[in-house]
């Protein structure tokens, strides 16, 4: 009887970050200042730590993991590599499935392994304080977690909607011992300018990253954090691919294709890049990002420079966007709605070498009911994503006949965004394409002046 849980030992745990910037076919391009010009790592640390700073803009293809964060990763890594056979078995596929769990960790999703790194360095460079912003919720208690480990104080800025829609992440935040603002708050410039012209403004998390950077800017105890986009927290996110790869090859197995969900691309990074380079020696391998149809980042955004923010107080990433004063549809419940992307996912994408799809998410919930059924594990709804492509790749193989190896990101679990599954079990979900002339639109606020 083949495996269902492939497990590693602890010592097994990767020793190094994969670094992909240093095999890309061409250099990323630059982010930019508010003059145009190349943003400079003195006008990086000013909110982010120098060693962050430098994995940012490194070459270097192996980054040694310091101790002090695999001590903390061993918490709960390596991750279990899951052979899916009830799923198989449900849908009569002659495919084989493999997920790789992030949902072990303390928080639930893959997201404390770059948390614990960022507050590693934030801590040996003498900070005592991190800001930074949160939606649903799983990358504010992923660094309230880190923080509490590392005795740095936590303040999140979480979207006021989220905050009043899933009070059991705030209480998460708070066990942790971090502090929980619902944004727009009156404590910033940019808070108290959206409370001007709007008092009951929901939030988004363009407006969460303004309030949370501009924090961090004013003051020297304190630096910003963020989790997901960046080139370095990609790097801690490739523990999950090296994995994977590991385990896949004790079982003698490769995969053919590859699909996680993209919100800002650490996970689809953190499992592809690993892979990069057998894809670049010629062995077929399939990358596809699954985003979902209301925000369609890299399936129908610009590809141009704009910010990171809804304020502008970023600077500026070539990446594909639907423009940063982007507000996600109210009725999408399914999480992955930031404006923009990873720029390195960005640009591999826009070389052919990463696929993407998009979609819908009524189907995205109910791939991920079916999943739950046979699998156990509820999924978080943006894993849902990954898990509609697979099924539908499955589907595919059944009718063709071929026994595909399909390995994806179980990013998370659900149990703290029951909210978004009750809304679809009593049918107050609709499906939603976003708006041509919303896209439109978007073109006309990207900044015009950079080089395109
Ligand atoms: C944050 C999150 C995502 C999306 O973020 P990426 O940076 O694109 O990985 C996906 N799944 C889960 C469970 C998340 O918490």
């Amino acid at each position: 009887m083949p495996l269902t849980k492939i497990v590693l030992e602890e010592s097994e745990l990767p020793s190094h970050w994969y670094n992909v910037i240093a095999d890309l076919p061409n250099p990323p391009a630059p982010y930019l200042g508010p003059d145009g010009q190349p943003v400079t790592a003195e006008q990086m640390t000013q909110i982010f730590a120098p060693d962050l700073v430098e994995q940012e803009v490194s070459t270097q293809r192996w980054i040694e993991i310091p101790q002090e964060v695999r001590e903390i990763l061993r918490l709960w890594r390596p991750t279990p590599l899951f052979r899916a056979h009830r799923l198989e078995a449900a849908l009569n596929t002659p495919a084989k499935i493999y997920y790789k769990y992030e949902g072990v960790s303390p928080a639930g999703s893959h997201k404390p392994n770059s948390a614990v790194a960022q507050a590693y360095y934030n801590k040996i460079a003498g900070i005592r304080r991190l800001t930074t912003e949160t939606g649903a919720g799983q990358w504010g208690s992923a660094l309230s977690l880190a923080g509490s480990m590392f005795g740095l104080e936590v303040r999140v800025y979480m979207v006021k909607i989220s905050y009043e829609q899933k009070p059991f992440r705030r209480s998460m935040m708070e066990t942790w011992g971090a502090e929980v603002l619902a944004s727009p708050t009156t404590l910033t410039h940019s808070g108290r300018q959206i409370l001007s012209q709007d008092p009951h403004n929901p939030g988004s998390l363009g407006i969460a990253i303004s309030e949370a950077v501009e924090e961090a800017a004013s003051r020297k105890d304190t630096n910003y954090t963020l989790g997901s986009v960046l080139n370095h927290v990609l790097l801690h996110q490739t523990v999950i691919g090296q994995e994977a790869r590991q385990q896949l090859k004790k079982v003698g197995d490769y995969p053919d294709v590859i699909f996680a969900p993209c919100g800002g691309g650490s996970n689809v990074g953190g499992m592809m890049f690993p892979f990069l380079a057998d894809k670049a020696a010629g062995q077929a391998i399939r990358l596809v990002a699954v985003e979902p149809t209301s925000c369609p980042t890299l399936t129908r955004g610009h590809y141009a420079y704009d910010h990171g923010d809804s304020a502008g107080l970023t600077p500026l990433m070539k990446m594909y966007t639907l423009g940063h004063d982007f507000m996600p549809p109210s009725i999408h419940a399914g999480g992955l709605r930031y404006h923009g992307d990873s720029a390195l996912v960005s640009q591999l994408y826009h070389e052919g070498i990463l696929e993407a799809q998009a979609v819908p998410q009524l189907a995205t919930f109910k791939a991920g009911i079916l999943f739950s059924k046979a699998e156990g594990i509820i999924p978080a709804p943006e894993s849902n994503h990954a898990i509609q492509a697979v099924i539908a790749e499955a589907e595919h193989c059944r009718v063709t006949g071929e026994s595909k190896t399909i390995l994806f990101t179980l990013s998370g679990h659900g149990h703290f965004d029951m909210t978004a599954y009750d809304k679809y079990l009593s049918g107050q979900l609709t499906d939603q394409d976003y708006p041509e002339e919303a896209l439109q639109a978007a073109l006309h606020n990207l900044p015009k002046w950079v080089a395109k």
